[in-house]
């Protein structure tokens, strides 16, 4: 199987300390032992997401943490503003959809970010509104949306707040308690470098007040994150959640933030800075154009627009066969018309940057330009 280099926006490539940590002999998720593992990792989360809420490591990838989030908070009816400017947008509302919920959109076109004020308009005319839902930076095309001013637009209208925030938590910072968020969904396979297959939950006072109003919501019992809560404090002193833990998993997550923290916070987030202005000077410089303005684009992943000399397809399979780098495409709409190169895990190395480049600037003189 072929190992390439990983430059998409997510799983991203682990360090060797982390690989170890995941390589170990497997050990059982209960016990003393394993809950001081447990806890550990719990708070050296609540440092990366800047809070002191509740925070639960659930098993699934990111989408099951949105699916969590949505099924936990609302019961069916009732109405949530979804912000979309892009698939993952989108994915928030559809997954809302499948919980019954009544989804109102407020959209910007992909290549905008969401206006405060188009939220702020739609949370006057609609008193029925019950949450705001919105993805951080929306990874199919880059856009960083302003979720500060959101944040502070739903606590106008006393709404809690659901963040997608699984391509951005600790790649930029996102203060959830600075910012009053509510529930924040992360991964660990994107900015954390660690291996993929846990989503992280918090979760603020208000956001289990709102569960506990609502009784009667019939979302299940793995996916509901009063479960979760209920074992967390029943069981806490031998098996803090309601079910087997991926431990592997737990203990590299573990080891990548022992790694980011050791270094500080800010130090992991101007890895990434220095990797986008690296990968965007150096692509300018070929020749390509940006698909954002500056001024949207998040650090994490930058999106270019397709040349009329190839497709998309074509310089990406020449970078995985003659450089064994792995760049990601446009999703859905966006297909063929951008391609996409993640900053994030290993991704942000000088060695991964320069061998991008370096890949690019050859397909370009093979081809003649
Ligand atoms: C990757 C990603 C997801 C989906 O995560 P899965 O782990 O594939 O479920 C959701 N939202 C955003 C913003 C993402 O970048």
């Amino acid at each position: 199987m072929k190992t390439p280099k990983l430059m998409i926006a997510g799983p991203v490539g682990i360090s060797d300390e982390v690989r170890e940590a995941l390589a170990g002999p497997l050990v059982a998720h209960y016990g003393p032992e394993w809950v001081a593992i447990h806890q550990e990792t719990v708070e050296l989360l609540q440092q990366v997401f800047q809070t002191q809420n509740d925070l639960h490591l659930l098993v699934g990838s990111g989408s099951a943490g949105v699916d969590a989030a949505l099924g936990s908070l609302l019961s069916a009816g009732e109405k949530i503003l979804v912000a979309i400017n892009g698939f993952f947008g989108q994915r928030m509302a559809t997954i809302a959809r499948a919980y019954g919920l009544d989804v109102v959109p407020v959209a910007s076109p992909s290549d905008q970010p969401i206006d405060p004020d188009a939220v702020r308009a739609c949370l006057a005319a609609d008193g029925d509104i019950q949450l705001v839902g919105i993805v951080h930076h929306e990874t199919s095309t880059g856009v960083l949306n302003p979720l500060q001013e959101i944040a502070n637009v739903a606590r106008e209208f006393g709404l809690p707040i659901l963040v997608d925030a699984i391509a951005s938590m600790g790649g930029i910072s996102v203060p959830v308690d600075g910012w009053g968020l509510d529930v924040v969904v992360a991964v660990g396979n994107k900015c954390l470098g660690a291996p993929p297959g846990l989503a992280l939950i918090s979760v603020s006072p208000r956001a289990w007040g709102m569960m506990e109003s609502r009784p009667n919501r019939g979302h299940g019992w793995f996916f509901n994150l009063e479960t979760w809560r209920e074992y967390a404090e029943l069981w806490a002193g031998w098996h803090p959640f309601p079910t087997t833990m991926p431990t592997p998993n737990i203990l590299a997550l573990r080891t990548a933030l022992k790694d980011i923290l050791k270094h500080g916070l800010e130090s992991h987030y101007q890895r990434h800075v220095r990797a986008a202005a690296r990968v965007r000077d150096g692509l300018i410089g070929l020749g390509f154009e940006l698909y954002l303005k500056l001024a949207y684009a998040c650090p994490l992943i930058t999106a270019v627009k397709a040349r009329p000399e190839f497709t998309v397809s074509e310089l990406h399979q020449f970078l995985l066969d003659e450089h064994n780098i792995m760049i990601a495409g446009g999703i859905a709409e966006l297909r063929g018309k951008i391609f996409r190169v993640g900053h994030m895990g290993l991704a942000t190395s000088d060695e991964y940057v320069e061998a991008l480049l370096a890949g690019v600037r050859d397909f370009l003189g093979r081809r003649g330009f």
